[in-house]
Protein backbone atom coordinates (compact mmCIF):
# COMPACT_ATOMS: atom_id res chain seq x y z
CA UNK A 1 0.00 0.00 0.00
CA UNK A 2 1.31 3.33 -0.62
CA UNK A 3 1.33 6.58 1.86
CA UNK A 4 1.64 9.51 1.29
CA UNK A 5 4.35 11.52 2.10
CA UNK A 6 2.75 14.39 3.86
CA UNK A 7 0.09 12.82 5.88
CA UNK A 8 1.00 9.15 6.02
CA UNK A 9 -2.65 7.77 5.18
CA UNK A 10 -2.90 5.35 2.48
CA UNK A 11 -6.03 7.56 0.72
CA UNK A 12 -3.52 7.08 -2.24
CA UNK A 13 -4.52 6.25 -5.63
CA UNK A 14 -2.82 6.08 -8.68
CA UNK A 15 -4.33 8.72 -11.31
CA UNK A 16 -3.08 10.49 -14.61
CA UNK A 17 -2.97 14.11 -14.61
CA UNK A 18 -2.11 17.19 -16.15
CA UNK A 19 1.66 18.66 -15.14
CA UNK A 20 2.50 22.10 -16.09
CA UNK A 21 5.48 24.55 -15.77
CA UNK A 22 6.53 27.95 -16.76
CA UNK A 23 9.70 27.70 -18.34
CA UNK A 24 11.96 30.65 -19.83
CA UNK A 25 7.92 32.63 -20.93
CA UNK A 26 7.09 29.62 -22.14
CA UNK A 27 4.21 27.57 -20.19
CA UNK A 28 4.88 23.93 -20.69
CA UNK A 29 1.30 21.15 -20.23
CA UNK A 30 2.24 17.63 -20.37
CA UNK A 31 -1.26 15.63 -20.28
CA UNK A 32 -1.69 12.08 -19.16
CA UNK A 33 0.98 12.07 -16.63
CA UNK A 34 1.36 9.36 -14.37
CA UNK A 35 1.01 10.41 -10.85
CA UNK A 36 -0.44 9.59 -7.13
CA UNK A 37 -3.63 11.39 -5.82
CA UNK A 38 -3.64 11.57 -2.18
CA UNK A 39 -7.20 12.09 -1.08
CA UNK A 40 -6.63 13.65 2.46
CA UNK A 41 -4.08 16.47 1.24
CA UNK A 42 -5.82 16.79 -2.06
CA UNK A 43 -2.08 17.07 -3.53
CA UNK A 44 -0.58 15.60 -6.47
CA UNK A 45 2.86 13.46 -6.40
CA UNK A 46 4.79 12.78 -9.07
CA UNK A 47 7.31 10.12 -9.77
CA UNK A 48 10.95 11.39 -9.68
CA UNK A 49 11.34 9.36 -12.96
CA UNK A 50 8.81 10.44 -14.52
CA UNK A 51 10.00 14.36 -13.93
CA UNK A 52 12.63 13.51 -14.69
CA UNK A 53 11.75 12.11 -18.52
CA UNK A 54 9.53 15.07 -18.75
CA UNK A 55 12.15 17.65 -18.06
CA UNK A 56 14.53 16.13 -20.72
CA UNK A 57 12.09 16.22 -23.37
CA UNK A 58 11.32 19.73 -22.19
CA UNK A 59 14.60 20.77 -22.29
CA UNK A 60 14.89 19.48 -25.67
CA UNK A 61 12.38 21.44 -26.74
CA UNK A 62 13.47 24.31 -25.45
CA UNK A 63 16.75 24.60 -28.11
CA UNK A 64 14.14 24.01 -30.94
CA UNK A 65 12.83 26.92 -32.88
CA UNK A 66 9.62 26.10 -33.24
CA UNK A 67 7.01 25.72 -29.91
CA UNK A 68 5.67 22.21 -28.74
CA UNK A 69 4.26 23.53 -25.50
CA UNK A 70 1.43 20.89 -25.41
CA UNK A 71 2.71 16.96 -25.03
CA UNK A 72 1.02 14.09 -24.11
CA UNK A 73 3.04 11.91 -21.73
CA UNK A 74 1.03 8.17 -23.14
CA UNK A 75 2.27 9.11 -26.92
CA UNK A 76 5.83 10.42 -25.83
CA UNK A 77 7.14 8.16 -23.43
CA UNK A 78 7.77 4.84 -24.15
CA UNK A 79 5.57 2.22 -22.34
CA UNK A 80 9.33 0.26 -20.68
CA UNK A 81 9.39 3.45 -18.54
CA UNK A 82 5.79 3.49 -17.95
CA UNK A 83 6.18 0.37 -16.48
CA UNK A 84 9.13 1.20 -14.41
CA UNK A 85 7.20 3.73 -12.17
CA UNK A 86 3.93 1.77 -11.75
ZN1 LIG B 1 -1.79 13.18 2.22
Amino acid sequence: MIQCVFCNTDNVKEVKTDYTRNIKGRRILVKNVPALYCESCGDYFYHAKVLRQIHEKIDKSLSKPENLDVYDYSNEISEELYALVR
